[in-house]
């Protein structure tokens, strides 16, 4: 997945089931029994899905659970949103009994009912919302499953859609009006197929992406939007993308899309599924970095995807140390498709890179905390405390750069006649068209070592399983380009805050050295007014255009009581990096610069020509 950066919003990542194989038609009536989904969508105000599923040829004894983890790496118990779970065989209700907090039992033969309804109201491609507007719906979030029987085919059916509303998935909805309400049904393989597939159900836009060899289209849900300009850069993202990784993996392809204020307020980002992506951003400006990022975990994640994620274990946590591959390299391709692509420029793309290190440089916690750590702790990252720069650093971040490194000395071993491409198509080649799970960063080395033909022992020991500092000079030397240190001073809040579940903007940290500290504000106060107005939406954005000694006015809840402070902006210095082309780089440098920039690999013999 890929996050918005929303100041302190710590809204991570994911990756779910994994390579779920393509939906199905829906059985019907003569096919072979399946287990049974009726969501009725009749009261969107009130944000209430009402269940109903059918579990058939039970015998004895049916236990149903609920995910209490999907979309994102974080334990966020679904069950909590269930309300009166009741189980019926033919018209008679009978006893179920709850064993833990996601499952429940009940006693009973053949056909079994169970009914509950699920309140869902949170808007982005991690959560299911149903209201007025729209019904997102992760499934993960709201059908039951079987334990031991998720292998089975699944029926979901949509009811009670409001008028003008219709369905868009991977999976194949099709939909009758029934005593003229719309409902639409469609089959899923698996289990973990329908929860790998999500669903937008309301008034939207459809996009079809031109010129790409199988079906891709977006839903976009806005309220404002240039069709042809998405259009043409999906082309140019999907086009490239596919280039590289030689050809479709899918049938056909959904971006589902809210773009603008349809987004929610809490920033944004993206959600990877098998043969569809969930995105939510404020505007169009984000929107192609996620897109990038969300299309390459085609392959990255959801097709290459670490052992340790097969099969997916909806009841607890599971642990991988390669996140900074899955996601990091994941964001490595990002930018080279943009880049490589024309959407960016080759400045762009360069201030991208100097970002990353100087985020990951800004980090305390980058002295101790290697990828592979940060990647088991992915599931802390709920917790606002984790996410502070002294307790952990991002695998986004440090993947991405890891991946440039990487791609670099492949390139610098090789002569520029292989890449970091190779090492994906090779992985796509070993695992992710054989469904098979690699082995965590051994797998990812030794892929490397093959490609470029020695050991990248040291490397992946270093910097990958300890934390090292990044040879950030010697490797960025070897493609003609070099890092500066760029000392600069920022305006300072002193505080962090980001939107909860509900959309409240709260107080997340506060430095105790600030001013914000001194006038009384504390972690957990909910931001009400911002200077007597609304919060801005681009914190950064505001925070840039303000002067130390500025008085920021802030309207402040705190236990049922209203209090205002006032706040004076401070200063904070601060390193930042910024990534040049050394105009003195040998000949050998600058093609592997070019190769990185295009894509391309060219030994030196080409370049004699
Ligand atoms: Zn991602
Ligand atoms: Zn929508």
């Amino acid at each position: 997945m890929t996050q918005a950066r929303f100041l302190v919003l710590f809204l991570l990542l994911a990756a779910s089931s994994v390579h779920a194989k393509n939906p199905v038609s829906p059985a019907g009536d003569n096919g072979a029994a399946s287990i049974q989904y009726e969501i009725s969508l009749a009261n969107p105000e009130r944000h209430l899905f009402h269940v109903e599923m059918k579990v058939p040829d039970v015998s004895g004894e049916l236990t149903v659970q609920i995910p209490s983890w999907n979309a994102l790496y974080q334990i966020r118990d679904f069950s909590s949103h269930m309300q009166q779970v009741e189980a019926r065989i033919g018209s008679d209700k009978v006893p179920i009994e709850k064993i833990d907090k996601q499952t429940w039992k009940i006693k009973g033969h053949g056909m079994v009912k169970i009914a509950y309804t699920t309140f869902w109201d949170e808007p982005g491609p991690f959560a299911t919302q149903l209201n007025s507007e729209h019904a997102f719906i992760n499934p993960a979030m709201v059908p039951l499953y079987v334990p031991g029987r998720t292998a089975e085919q699944t029926q979901l059916n949509l009811s009670d859609l409001p008028d003008d509303w219709k369905p868009a998935s991977a999976l194949k909805l099709e939909c009758a009006r029934v005593v003229g309400k719309l409902s639409c049904a469609g089959g899923a393989s698996t289990y973990d197929a329908m929860a790998d597939a999500p669903v937008e159900v309301g008034k939207f836009t459809v996009i079809d992406v031109p010129g790409i060899e199988a079906p891709v289209r977006a839903i976009v849900h806005t309220d404002k939007l240039d069709k042809k300009r998405l259009a043409e850069e999906l082309h140019r993202i999907c086009a490239y993308e596919l280039k590289l990784m030689e050809g479709a993996p899918f049938d056909s392809y959904t971006f589902l899309l809210h773009l603008g204020k349809t987004a929610g307020s809490s920033g944004g980002g993206g959600m990877e599924h098998a043969n569809s992506t969930a995105i939510a951003v404020r505007s169009e400006g984000e929107f192609l970095n996620v897109a990038a990022h969300e299309f390459f975990h085609l392959w990255n994640v959801k097709r290459i995807h670490p052992a340790a994620l097969d099969p997916v274990d909806y009841t607890k946590e599971q642990y991988t140390r390669a996140l900074w591959f899955a996601e990091g390299v994941t964001s490595t391709y990002a930018s080279y498709t943009l880049v490589r692509t024309g959407l960016w420029s080759k400045s762009l793309f360069y201030e991208d890179l100097g970002g990353q290190i100087s985020d990951l440089e800004a980090r305390p916690a980058g002295a101790w905390q290697s990828a592979e750590q940060s990647s088991l702790d992915a599931w802390l990252e709920k917790y606002p405390i984790y996410n502070r720069p002294a307790n952990s650093v991002s695998y986004y971040t440090k993947g991405q750069v890891l991946g440039v490194l990487l791609d670099i000395l492949i390139r610098d071993r090789t002569d520029d006649q292989h890449s970091l491409d190779d090492v994906l198509r090779s992985m796509n080649e070993e695992f992710g068209k054989r469904n098979k799970g690699y082995r965590d960063s051994l797998d990812i080395r030794m892929t490397a070592e093959r490609v470029a033909g020695g050991s990248f022992e040291e490397f992946f020991d270093r910097y990958v399983a300890h934390a090292e500092p990044l040879p950030y000079q010697r490797v960025l030397g070897l493609a003609g380009l070099e890092l500066k240190t760029v000392e600069r001073r920022r305006p300072s809040l002193g505080f962090s805050a980001g939107r909860d579940a509900s959309g409240a903007l709260v107080v997340r940290g506060v430095d105790p050295e600030s001013n914000a500290a001194q006038v009384g504000l504390r972690p957990g106060d909910a931001i009400a007014t911002w200077n007597r107005g609304e919060a801005p939406r681009d914190f950064d954005e505001w925070l840039n255009a303000q002067k130390k000694g500025n008085v920021l006015h802030l309207g402040i809840q705190r236990d049922g009581q209203s209090l205002n402070l006032e706040v004076r902006i401070g200063e904070a210095l601060e390193n930042s990096f910024v990534i040049v082309e050394n105009s003195n780089a040998g000949e050998k440098a600058r093609r592997i610069r070019e190769g990185l920039l295009h894509g391309t690999t060219q030994p030196v013999t080409a370049s004699v020509r």
